[in-house]
């Protein structure tokens, strides 16, 4: 099939034309949530634009399989392998078991997917459910010499790497900087951006989750998980790679590393980063105390789909700031472009020319590096357009299927409201005109018959009394 979709690639930092391994085919993989707490807006911005990236996907003809993991072990509070176990830290917060936790906040996280009309990928998979599939690729590294046993932990050898820094500029010396004050030094690591493959219990006395393994009872590393689900559900070679911009290192960095060494091939060939929500105070994150969760957006009163609106309106490689008064300009557009839909009439038929042609417009706006809001100017387009309503409706239909706002949400209940409305009209006739011919007044029971004809509705008497039907 023709390929239209062009994106930015981190791995080339160019925008270049997406080309699935197998034609017609496409293997997405998403980091998912690490379930120790609720999922704030942050959060949901890269899930709700790697949802809109998948949509794309399909309306262009693609058949995709999305994976997903649920980070249920592993992820320690710092990404270079220090301090807690988030999840461990969860559940000492809440008084609840690691596993108590996750199974709470992994529906937390798809009741907020929901109200946010994010698909749920195709395989969801908690790493808990896949520790031999792990094992098995720290396995295959150290015989391959790319790994090393130190201090009981497994660590990933990056100085056997030609090179180790794919996703980004960074050079040894910018890193030595970056180095924060507060991470101690892990003295078993031989080079500084070793990272652990697998932890054993000289780590964590206290971890909850262990499992055996050949280097002892312990638990995989968080970088680890990725790798193995990805390599699970998708195979050697995957086709697209998404997640927040903060996964680029040293996340995403280390999983490339992992699998390429592991597998002896290039194994993910693009690489899509969402930009971050900031505050006024700067990205918006857990361990900042109050956070904003999609309930406390409907507590005050703000429809989840005003939040989707707010997201596609910006370019997804750009940072957001969010503020409640820009969330409440995308609440009166929300509302006015539900109005202005609910008046299209459906009566009128459909212009196929015109139905193509926006189509296509539409497409090449989110062929062109997931351009929302250049789609989105598409759909004000239609609605301005001198076209039938028909092709208006049948437009926005076809763009709900990548937008997924809602935007005939309102006028289906209110359809129905009104065939609700009208059957009991119906039904309260028919009973009008059975107490007529009761009463042998044939004049008002015809009278009867032909206004129900005029509206649409013939009846029919048989012996199981009066049946309707609209013509
Ligand atoms: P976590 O549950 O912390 O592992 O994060 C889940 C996803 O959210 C990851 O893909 C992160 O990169 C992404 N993320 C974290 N903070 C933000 C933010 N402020 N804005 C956008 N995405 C974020
Ligand atoms: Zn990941």
């Amino acid at each position: 099939m023709e390929n239209r979709l062009r994106i930015y690639n981190t791995l080339t930092r160019k925008v270049e034309t997406f080309v699935p391994n197998v034609d017609g085919k496409v293997g997405m993989y998403t980091c998912g949530p690490t379930v120790y707490h609720f999922a704030h807006i942050g959060n949901l911005r890269s899930y709700l634009m790697e949802d809109v990236l998948e949509k794309t996907l399909r309306y262009l003809g693609y058949d995709v399989k999305r994976v997903m993991n649920i980070t249920d072990v592993g992820h320690l509070s710092d990404d270079a392998d220090a301090g807690e176990d988030k999840m461990l830290k969860g559940a000492k917060r809440e008084k609840k078991t690691v596993m108590e936790i996750a199974a709470f906040y992994t529906d937390a996280f798809f009741e907020d997917c929901k109200k946010l009309c994010i698909k749920r990928p195709d395989v969801v998979e908690p790493a808990t459910n896949c520790i031999a599939d792990f094992i098995r690729i720290v396995e295959g590294l150290l015989e391959k010499g790319f790994a090393y046993c130190a201090g009981s932990n497994v660590y990933f050898d990056t100085s056997k790497l030609k090179e180790y820094f794919v996703l980004t500029n960074h050079s040894e010396e910018e890193l030595l900087v970056g180095v924060r004050d507060d991470v101690e030094a892990d003295p078993n690591k031989r080079n500084k951006n070793d990272f652990v493959l697998w932890f054993t219990r000289s780590k964590f006395e206290d971890q909850a989750l262990k499992w055996d393994s050949p280097w002892g009872v312990g638990y995989p590393g968080w970088h680890i998980e990725c790798s193995g689900i990805s390599m699970k559900h998708l195979g050697e070679r995957l086709d697209i790679h998404c997640g927040g911009v903060d996964n680029i290192f040293p996340h995403h960095t280390n999983e490339i590393a992992q699998s390429e060494a592991y597998l002896g091939h290039k194994w993910c060939n693009y690489w899509m980063h969402v930009h971050h929500l900031n505050d006024k105070a700067g990205k918006m994150s857990k361990s900042r105390g109050e956070f904003l969760t999609v309930s406390l957006l409907e507590q005050k009163g703000y429809d989840p789909m005003v939040y989707r609106l707010f997201c596609l309106q910006s370019h997804y490689r750009k940072p957001l700031e969010f503020s409640f008064e820009v969330l409440d300009q995308a609440a009166a557009a929300y509302a006015k472009l539900k109005k202005r839909i609910a008046s299209l009439c459906a009566a009128g038929s459909v212009e196929e020319e015109a139905f193509a042609r926006y189509r296509r417009r539409f497409e090449d706006a989110l062929c062109s590096d997931l351009n929302t809001s250049s789609a989105l100017t598409v759909l004000y387009d239609v609605l301005k357009a001198d076209i039938s309503d028909a092709t208006k409706r049948a437009l926005v239909e076809s763009f709900e299927q990548v937008l997924s706002l809602r935007l005939l949400q309102a006028d289906k209940a209110r359809e129905s409201a009104q065939d609700e409305e009208k059957s009991t009209w119906i039904l309260e006739q028919i009973e009008k005109r059975a107490q007529a011919k009761k009463n042998k007044d044939f004049a008002l029971a015809d009278a009867i018959r032909s206004e129900l004809l005029e509206k649409g509705v013939r009846i029919k008497d048989t012996r199981e009394g009066t049946v309707w039907e609209l013509i």
